[in-house]
């Protein structure tokens, strides 16, 4: 995260070992690349004469060295933590935060956490975070540990975070959105209360759509098979996608729409109309006919006889995040669009994660 040491850190004082440790942390988050620091050159004068430890005063005169390339911070989509040297934990805005130095006194400064459903979406979203700062052609690194919630652990875990300050958390869950109207899930709404109450920074959000396949681009799904072929299943996927996205961005990515789980909605309410429109959109209405005529016999949820549009598998998410960790963001960046609400999401969770390089030891 953009950590930015406030000019009244200036009136620091040299024998308040509170003040002096609390700084002591901040500085070593920077020197080890967990988060990115910057302040004015005034302020890093001052700071540079107090009795720090070697790590501090490196981490000090790098960032003296590289304040005159920070004109441009924060950018419009920055989180931001001010370090002020007296006061309370104050939540400014959605993104800003001001904490007093001493909070850190013998404490490490806690690392930024993206925590999704499970681990393989926690390193996705790492990884849309990188190729958001690659498209967007951003200089600064970003880091983050990947944690997994799913279901109400998410905000189970959202909350041990805050209270205890051990980490500085970004948490998406699923949108679970199975068509474009309905309300956001319970899950959400609790991860949302519990950044808005809590007394430590977090940040919660789900997006438009029902689980994180739906919301990668169709291209990296497509690339992520290589070198095996493509099955005929992603075929008829893409083609649905190229003129309807939304039917893609609703429907169970894993095993498709089936006509059984069509026959548990309600028949008035406005998820089946939205699928019963997409069944004459796409020319499944004589199939559709086809099942209400003769059902299909499905025992369990994993029933294949009564699909409608084919689902690209359960293990599409594993194969896709081994093939994101094993190419360069700036590779990956080529096959995403500015607009989409991937890079969108990434370039969010880059801004938590914002860091500077590691120095080396
Ligand atoms: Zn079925």
């Amino acid at each position: 995260m953009l950590v930015i040491l406030d000019n009244s850190l200036t009136a620091l004082t040299p024998t308040n070992q509170a003040e002096i440790s609390g700084l002591e942390s901040v500085l070593a988050a920077s020197y080890n690349g967990e988060h990115f620091l910057t302040t004015d050159f005034k302020t890093v004068r001052s700071l540079l004469s107090l009795p720090l430890s070697l790590r501090g005063k490196a981490a000090l005169q790098r960032l003296r060295g590289n304040i005159s390339r920070h004109g441009h911070l924060p950018y419009a989509e920055s989180f931001v933590i001010r370090i002020v040297k007296e006061g309370e934990y104050v939540r400014v805005s959605a993104r800003t935060w001001t904490l007093p130095i001493s909070i850190f006194k013998n404490k490490t400064f806690p690392q930024s956490v993206v925590l999704g459903e499970n681990l393989l979406d926690a390193r996705a979203y790492i990884s849309a975070a990188s190729q958001a700062r690659a498209k967007n052609r951003l200089t600064e690194s970003c880091r983050a540990l990947p944690d997994a919630g799913g279901g109400s652990q998410t905000a189970i875990k959202l909350e041990n975070y805050l209270n205890h300050g051990n980490g500085l958390c970004f948490c998406i869950t699923d949108g679970d959105y199975v068509a474009p109207v309905g309300s956001k899930s319970p899950v959400t709404a609790q991860c949302v209360s519990l950044t808005n109450t809590g007394a430590w920074p977090s940040f919660a959000t789900d997006f438009d759509g029902r689980s994180i396949e739906n919301i990668i681009p169709l291209a990296q799904i497509e690339d992520s098979y290589a070198p095996l072929p493509i099955p005929e299943n992603f075929h008829t996927y893409k083609k649905i996608a190229e003129t309807d996205p939304e039917t893609i961005k609703y429907i169970d990515a894993k095993s498709g729409l089936k006509y059984c789980n069509l026959q548990k909605m309600k028949p008035t309410s406005p998820k089946h109309s939205f699928w019963s429109q997409k069944i004459v959109k796409h020319g499944l209405q004589a199939r559709f006919d086809q099942f209400s005529h003769s059902p299909p016999t499905c025992k369990d949820e994993n029933c294949t006889g009564c699909t409608l549009i084919p689902g690209i598998g359960a293990n599409t998410l594993k194969r896709v995040v081994e093939y994101f960790e094993k190419n360069t963001s700036q590779k990956l960046a080529q096959r995403v669009s500015l607009g989409s609400q991937w890079v969108g999401l990434g370039i969010n969770i880059f801004h938590w994660t914002m860091a500077d390089k590691p120095e080396l030891t």
